[in-house]
């Protein structure tokens, strides 16, 4: 983030405008629609609003050098068209610290202005480095036509309402259930009349907002699969299970650009293991979301791929059903199916690869525990997670129990990231494939299927399956 965006009140005190033309006019139009005390030089003596109106009198027409102006009480300057004087100008707003902008002038600007959406009470401000208008007209298209209705209907009633729930966090939950019910969808229908009256429908806000007995907020557990680390590809429900949480508990393999996406008011706990470092245990994890959920906080346990493919959200959902907590799970894109889309391997292939299986070979001893002799069939495609260390392992048993040296593998790489890695070759290189890899986390996939993959198409290396 390179600048902070931030809410200014233009009314305590006058802005300086100075400026010709249409430029000059653009910024009048903004500033009068916030409100603003506009000092305004006209550089080209032409105080002409162009069709503006100024019926709050908020214009004061100054004449004279902007450059000797008195600035006292002044809380921004604005160069409009104004020419060098906007350089100048800028100098010595700087040299007083008085936040100036000079259009189209980065340089000599210490704030600039960003592409605004304008819905009333919803005011939503979008920096973009250039390409605003564009992805302003995005933005825009994502918001409801009446979304800043919803947040007035829900000013004029927050009075009246949160001294009725005790609990904070039981009176944020009212309010979404407002906001994602069948209210909100009436307020944001222009049915606000019919949206008052079921508001006063509701007989008791705490129940509504969906408390126990007792009135207290009730907890949960969610486990979200975060994928493989493109923020991109969480799921809707794993996006709104971020947006909702109370607390985090996130893993190791969870990107920052994931991490970006939760609420910002929600703690967020690292529970998985830190470069060097363990992580605090299954039990102690077990133990944070019980605790949690019990103390009325809507937890997530978030982790990478998916939970239940070598994710631990087994033992962690039984802990929950034992402690009697309340839990939902949320599927997420796991590190194979990210590996297969991004570098086009295809898990199946029709007649040619019809099995697929999802083993571990974290450690020496792991891949000594697996039966290789389940894996030859030459029409199984094999995905190992977590088989960066054991690769010479897997190279043994796979060519041992009888699997032809010649087969494609590949290792995958921080799969679905900016940074994504890929090496093919054959079985009887894939020690030197993953050598070739800077880090993981990575995946291996052992099949005739990875002839068919980007990198290997790129290499031009002889296909196992002719391409049909
Ligand atoms: N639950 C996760 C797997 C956790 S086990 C899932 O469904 O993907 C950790 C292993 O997953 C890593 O050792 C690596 O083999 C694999 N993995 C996770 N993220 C990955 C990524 N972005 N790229 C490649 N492999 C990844």
């Amino acid at each position: 983030m390179q600048y902070l965006p931030v809410f200014l009140d233009l009314k305590t005190g006058p802005v300086l405008l100075i400026g010709a033309g249409e430029l000059v006019r653009a910024k009048l139009r903004v500033l009068l629609s916030a409100g603003a005390g506009i000092r305004w030089f006209a550089t080209d003596g032409d105080f002409d609003l162009g069709g503006l109106r100024d019926e709050h009198g908020q214009v004061e027409r100054a004449d004279g050098d902007p450059l000797r102006a008195d600035l006292t009480g002044v809380i921004a300057v604005l160069c409009a068209g104004a020419g060098d004087i906007g350089v100048a100008m800028s100098a010595r707003a700087r040299s007083i610290g008085l936040p100036v902008n000079v259009m189209d002038d980065l340089a000599h600007s210490s704030f600039i202005f960003p592409a605004i959406v304008d819905r009333g009470d919803v005011v939503v401000a979008i920096g973009t480095g250039g390409s605003s208008p564009v992805v302003r007209e995005r933005i825009e298209a994502l918001l409801p036509a009446r979304i800043g209705e919803l947040a007035g209907f829900i000013g004029d009633f927050r009075k009246t309402i949160n001294p009725l729930i005790a609990e904070m966090p039981l009176r944020r939950r009212f309010w979404e259930r407002i906001v994602d019910g069948p209210i909100g969808a009436l307020v944001l229908a222009g049915r606000k009349q019919e949206a008052e009256a079921a508001l006063h429908g509701i007989a008791d806000p705490t129940a509504f907002a969906g408390a126990d007995h007792a009135g207290r907020s009730e907890g949960h557990v969610t486990l979200v699969g975060a994928g493989p680390g493109d923020p991109d590809l969480l799921t809707i429900k794993a996006l709104r299970a971020l947006q909702d949480a109370d607390v985090v508990y996130y893993d190791e393999l969870v990107t920052p650009e994931i991490l970006d996406r939760i609420r910002r008011d929600a703690s967020r706990v690292p529970v998985g293991r830190r470069v060097g470092k363990p992580g605090i245990g299954q039990d102690a994890v077990n133990k944070l979301l019980i605790d949690a959920a019990r103390e009325g906080k809507r937890a997530v346990r978030l982790k990478g791929g998916d939970c239940f493919v070598f994710g631990r959200g087994g033992e962690e959902v039984d802990a929950l059903r034992k402690a009697g907590v309340s839990y939902t799970i949320v599927p997420g894109i796991t590190a194979g199916l990210g590996a297969a889309a991004q570098f086009e391997v295809p898990l199946t292939f029709r007649s040619k690869a019809l099995r697929i299986t999802f083993l571990t070979a974290h450690k020496e001893r792991d891949a000594e525990a697996v039966d290789w002799s389940a894996l030859t069939d030459t029409k199984m495609t094999v995905v190992v997670y977590m088989g960066m260390t054991a690769a010479p392992a897997v190279r043994a048993g796979l060519l041992g129990a009888g699997r032809s040296a010649q087969t494609p593998v590949g290792v995958f790489a921080k799969v679905t990231r900016p940074d994504a890695q890929a090496a093919v070759g054959t079985l009887d290189q894939l020690p030197d494939l993953v050598a070739k890899i800077d880090g993981g986390p990575a995946i291996l996939i052992i099949g005739d299927v990875v002839a068919h993959s980007a990198p290997w198409r790129q290499q031009n290396l002889s296909g196992v399956i002719a391409s049909e």
